[in-house]
């Protein structure tokens, strides 16, 4: 090979500090996880609610399984349009007050594919700076302009609608809960401003859904802003411990994506199974209200506990706690140490986020009980006493 470029790349990666592995979980998905074969306690997983491994999900999956097998043999315009996709898109509807919704096969490709099904050349996008990086791709995807605004930066967001041509179709794009930081976005200022300006908005409620709003309906559904905003997009894989995504809206704006997302189409239907478990999870979250509550207390108590610690968490307002290190080497090195005591933190480095921001990204869940939370603060404590006064 004349230029082993693959190795050199992976030489510059491993020189900025950035180079990741991936690490082995077994058994089911718990507050306690064997990774690479050592049981620890588990604070990086978007697990919220621990649907993943919840019974009546596995009921779910199983008797789906009996009944409709495995695959789906094919896209959802083929033959692979299943009983159970169709059932789950009537429950995703009414939990969240929509005409109507539809199944993709992740988020990932639900941004994707509504962002460029919905706008493209000479049309506008108004994307948060803190956007994940399918919306970011979504964007790109569009071939529509993309004004990227400072993370929740209204004037900056005003301004540029101000500027934007009268005609262009005009999308402002938005996580409720961002996934790095566990901020909220300031949804009844930017639902005021796209009504100002004639734009229409988008939310990605991936870390919302399940956890926010009546029923785990999400922020929207809480703020009571949900018919003011056309696009309302969740997953399935996180709070609700299954796999797969939607975009819930008006009936016009699914069967439109049905006849034009690229994302949609090319793709087989997801296995029957996964449908059934995304019916059992939604079932869930009105039948165990408590879990969303028990969530809450646990990321209270660990967020009060680690500020007084004297740890920086940003602005969450969510189970999403950032603790904010910085440098990218001294956060990977935290985040080992954690580790040796049997907290699983996982350290985020760019381009996850911005450079300079790595951080633990701290996450609890509703099965973690009050033991697991204190062993947490324990090992936080000393590993800061232990390498002060770098933390
Ligand atoms: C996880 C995530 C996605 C992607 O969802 P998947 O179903 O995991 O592909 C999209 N947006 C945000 C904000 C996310 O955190």
């Amino acid at each position: 090979m004349p230029v082993d470029f693959i190795a050199a790349e992976l030489t510059a990666i491993r020189n900025q500090g950035l180079y990741r592995e991936l690490r082995q979980v077994d058994g089911p998905q718990e507050p306690s996880i064997l990774l690479d074969g050592r049981e620890v306690l588990n604070f990086s997983s978007n697990n919220y609610l621990g649907l993943a491994n919840h019974p009546n999900l596995q009921t779910a999956a199983a008797e789906a399984l009996e009944r409709y097998g495995c695959g789906s043999g094919a896209s959802r315009l083929i033959s692979g349009n299943m009983t159970l996709h169709l059932e789950l898109e009537e429950r995703i509807a009414k939990l969240k007050g929509t005409e109507s919704a539809l199944v993709f096969n992740s988020g990932f490709q639900a941004n994707v594919g509504i962002l460029s099904t919905l706008l493209g050349e000479g049309d506008m996008i108004f994307s948060d700076a803190l956007n994940h990086a399918s919306i970011i791709d979504g964007c790109r995807l569009s071939r529509a302009k993309v004004v990227v605004y400072p993370h929740c930066n209204l004037d900056h967001l005003e301004a540029a609608l101000k500027k934007a041509p009268q005609k262009a179709r005009k999308l402002i794009v938005t996580e409720t809960v961002f996934s790095m930081d566990g901020d909220i976005a300031p949804m009844q200022e930017i639902v005021e401003l796209a009504e100002r300006h004639g734009a229409v908005i988008m939310v990605d409620e991936a870390h919302a859904t399940g956890v926010f709003g009546p029923n785990g309906a999400g922020v929207l559904a809480e703020m009571g802003l949900r018919d003011r905003v056309l696009i309302q997009m969740g997953t399935l894989g996180k709070a609700l411990g299954g796999f797969g995504a939607f975009v819930a809206g008006k009936r016009n704006l699914r069967e439109l994506l049905i006849n034009r997302c690229r994302s949609f189409i090319f793709t087989t239907a997801l296995p029957p199974v996964l449908m059934a478990m995304g019916i059992a999870a939604v079932d869930l979250l009105e039948q165990e209200p408590e879990r969303r509550f028990t969530l809450w207390r646990n990321s209270q108590r660990l967020k009060n506990e680690l500020k007084d610690l004297g740890f920086s968490l940003g602005e969450s307002s969510s189970q999403i706690l950032p603790l904010i290190i910085g440098d990218s080497e001294v956060c990977m090195q935290f985040s080992k140490s954690l580790l040796a005591k049997g907290i699983f933190a996982q350290g985020i480095r760019p381009p996850t986020v911005q450079p300079g921001t790595a951080r633990l990204r701290i996450t609890t869940m509703a099965t973690h009980t009050d033991e697991h939370v204190r062993q947490a603060i324990q090992a936080f404590k000393e590993v800061k006493e232990e390498n002060e006064p770098r933390l």
